[in-house]
């Protein structure tokens, strides 16, 4: 199974995971011309992508999904908690191009998908641990905290793709920024922080995950060497070192991201 980031920041996100027989996306939180020439980058049709998995409905996760899904047919796939929510910004995507599932996994071609709830300022926001084969593979972001739930999901994984979402002084320091927006996102249903990202990390690195990709980073609050550095240097704390008992990559915001090959 191969995966990428396509876009990841507060601004869009949206990730691929693929093998010859199935191609699927999380998210499509940029525009559907953006995602098409990631794809050809990639020597990917668009039409070869067999389904978009839908995290949740804020705009940075769902920009380009009724676009793309009208243009190619594609199947979306939500949470039934978060259906009706999603089906209100899909405009004249058919009915049955729109599939909820519930919290018991279910199979997309080569892949096993298993979604479990985030705590985010949303009626329902999901992760996902996507395995093939023996690989397993997971993704959250947009979550407020880090709980003993979550992590449960994500332990197993050879590669967890994380939200590593601002730098709490940057955050606070931000004039940009109105104390009701700072709130939301401090709170423990807004955004994971770098530290507790950080935690979160080495809780995984301890568990044996081999690969995390620190993702979901503001353009405002964050830096990709400020989210490298908070979360790399908490490791070494606790006696766990970056590129030999776990690698951390940052997925970039805009651009795509390493691909991984796991087996
Ligand atoms: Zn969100
Ligand atoms: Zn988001």
């Amino acid at each position: 199974m191969r995966v990428t980031t396509l876009a990841s920041s507060s601004k869009g996100n949206s990730v691929l995971l693929w093998t010859d027989n199935t191609k699927i996306l999380i998210d499509l939180g940029i525009t559907c011309s953006e995602v098409e020439l990631k794809l050809k980058a990639l020597n990917i049709a668009p039409s070869q992508i067999d389904a978009i998995l839908n995290t949740h409905v804020h705009s940075d996760h769902t920009k380009g999904i009724a676009t793309f899904a009208r243009k190619y047919g594609t199947k979306i796939y939500c949470h039934i908690d978060g259906t009706q929510a999603l089906a209100l910004k899909l405009e004249k995507v058919k009915q049955e191009q729109l599939m909820s599932f519930d919290d018991k996994p279910f199979v997309i071609g080569d892949f096993e998908v298993t979604s479990f709830k985030l705590p985010h300022d949303v009626d329902c926001c999901v992760g996902y641990t996507i395995a093939c084969g023996d690989t397993k593979v997971s993704y959250a972001t947009d979550l407020g905290h880090m709980s003993d739930q979550v992590l449960l999901h994500l332990f197993g994984s050879k590669l967890v793709i994380l939200e590593s979402n601002h730098d709490k002084a940057m955050l606070i320091a931000n004039p940009h920024y109105t104390p009701v927006l700072k709130t939301r996102i401090l709170s423990s249903n807004g955004h994971l922080s770098n530290d507790d990202c950080a935690v979160a990390v080495a809780k995984l690195a301890l568990a044996g995950t081999k690969q995390v990709v620190l993702a979901h980073l503001s353009e405002e609050n964050n830096t990709p060497e400020t989210a490298y550095q908070c979360v790399t240097n908490y490791l070494n704390s606790q006696g766990i070192s970056e590129g030999v008992n776990i690698k951390i990559d940052v997925a970039p915001a805009h651009k795509i991201g390493t691909i991984f090959n796991l087996k």
